[in-house]
Order: C-alpha cells, then sequence, then structure tokens
C-alpha cells in the first residue's frame, strides 16, 4: 500500500488495533444507534487495504464482514476485539427484517474529504502514483481546508438541522444529521438536497444522496492512518493540526 499522510500517519500493527479495542473504544455513538434502530450490524474490513490482519482470518481479507450475531454491547465489543479489524463501518440504511421496504429510513450524511479538494502539491504526488493509491494522499494544507469547508457546511447546515454529529474520520470529515426529518427523507429530495449543498460546498454528493451506504463507525480506530474516529466540535474546526496531532491520537498508539 502506498500513502503519504502529514502527521505521522500510518497503519495500525495488529497488536494496536486490538489493544484499541480492548482498552478503549469509545462506544457511545454505537449505543445511541443501537438503541434507535433496535438492530445495528457493524461491517468490518480486517486489513485488505494495509494487508495487516490475523493471520487465522486470511480468508476473510478483500470482505466486508458484517457482523449480524451477537448477544449485547459487551459481547459485540468481544467480537470485535477478536477481529482487530483495520476498519469499522456501518450500514446507515435502517431495513425492517422480514420486509420489502420500498423507502427505508437512511442517516443523512455529508462528507468532505481533503484528497478531493484542489491541492498543487499532492496533485503533482498523485501524478506519479497509481490510481488506486491517490485518495491515500493529503497534506496539512488541503486538510485545513476540508476543515474550514466543513466548518462553514455545519453553520449552513445549523439552519435546517437541530441536531449533528460532527466526525473526523482519520481523513475526511463526516456531518451526521441526527433529526428525524433527515432520516426520513425521500430518495428524489436527497439527490436534490446533495446537488444544492454541491453548488456552495465540496461536499461528496453520492454520500448526501445515501447511494453510498457504509459509513465508517464514530468511535472505531481507522487502521488505515492509526486515528481515532473522532467526534468534535465545531470549535475545533479552526485548529486542524490539534485534531491530527493529539485530539484523534489513540493511547494505545502514544
Ligand atoms: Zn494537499
Amino acid at each position: 500500500m502506498r500513502y503519504d499522510y502529514p502527521a505521522g500517519m500510518k497503519p495500525t500493527p495488529v497488536r494496536e488495533r486490538e489493544r484499541f479495542y480492548r482498552e478503549e473504544f469509545e462506544t457511545a455513538f454505537l449505543e445511541e444507534r443501537m438503541e434507535r434502530w433496535k438492530r445495528f450490524v457493524p461491517v468490518i474490513d480486517i486489513g485488505t487495504d494495509s494487508t495487516l490482519y490475523k493471520p487465522r482470518l486470511q480468508e476473510l481479507k478483500g470482505k466486508l464482514v458484517r457482523i449480524k450475531e451477537y448477544r449485547d454491547l459487551p459481547h459485540l465489543v468481544e467480537k470485535i476485539g477478536d477481529y482487530a479489524p483495520e476498519d469499522i463501518y456501518y450500514s446507515r440504511t435502517i431495513s425492517r427484517e422480514g420486509q420489502v421496504d420500498v423507502n427505508p429510513t437512511q442517516e443523512l450524511v455529508f462528507r468532505i474529504a481533503p484528497h478531493q479538494l484542489d491541492c498543487r502539491k499532492c496533485d503533482r504526488k498523485r501524478q506519479h502514483m497509481e490510481k488506486q493509491y491517490r485518495e491515500y494522499v493529503f497534506c496539512r494544507g488541503c486538510f485545513a481546508d476540508a476543515a474550514h469547508h466543513t466548518r462553514n457546511l455545519y453553520m449552513f447546515l445549523e439552519r435546517h438541522f437541530d441536531d449533528m454529529d460532527l466526525v473526523y474520520t482519520g481523513r475526511a470529515f463526516h456531518l451526521h444529521v441526527n433529526d428525524e426529518e433527515g432520516f426520513q427523507m425521500q430518495q428524489e429530495d436527497r439527490w436534490e438536497l446533495a446537488r444544492k449543498v454541491a453548488r456552495q460546498f465540496p461536499i461528496q454528493k453520492d454520500i448526501t444522496a445515501g447511494d453510498t451506504d457504509l459509513v465508517r463507525l464514530p468511535g472505531s480506530l481507522n487502521g488505515l492512518v492509526s486515528r481515532t474516529v473522532t467526534q468534535l466540535s465545531v470549535s475545533h474546526m479552526t485548529d486542524p493540526d490539534h485534531i491530527i496531532e493529539s485530539l484523534s491520537v489513540p493511547d494505545a498508539l502514544s
């Protein structure tokens, strides 16, 4: 895997990933969603991109594994620790079991990623990289730009929604809308909103529109960069270096 990240970010060794999930996994967001949805399915990648994983799990490489069966939160956390995954996502579409749901409820999420912003420095580096690795490049400059745009987007969306979570995912920023109104939006309204917001902010439209279902789980570890997927307040966005150098650095690695 080729990458070029700021602030010493690099893939997390398996042992440290396991230690993170055993000792400092912050489950508040996970618990809130479990409570709200009754059925919550985390989706893990054991280490496809970094090629770091427990040898006994080799047959799961390249696959997304849905953890559907667990008794309760401690049991789920134990299972996750056993996998020591590189990444944890979750499906934000709530389908009701045993029922064809033509318009399932879906969490509304906005995403701004540094690697999708113009950056002369990073673009130069990407020219010498194979296509599949180009998203693994960002620098302090384009990260600060992403933080700036995310702050403005948050303030814009505050006029429309009451309750949002602002999350740093290890590379990008996500805004999760907690208002029921966001969950209940129709597909065509999601696209209309995505197009409208994209005129002012560099969002990834397919995320807002809901075409991409999996979202990185807040509280988990992004094992590609060794950073915790961290919930932030909007005031943090004025100091992007502090986010990547301190706020999101897990104890297991410091
Ligand atoms: Zn850059």
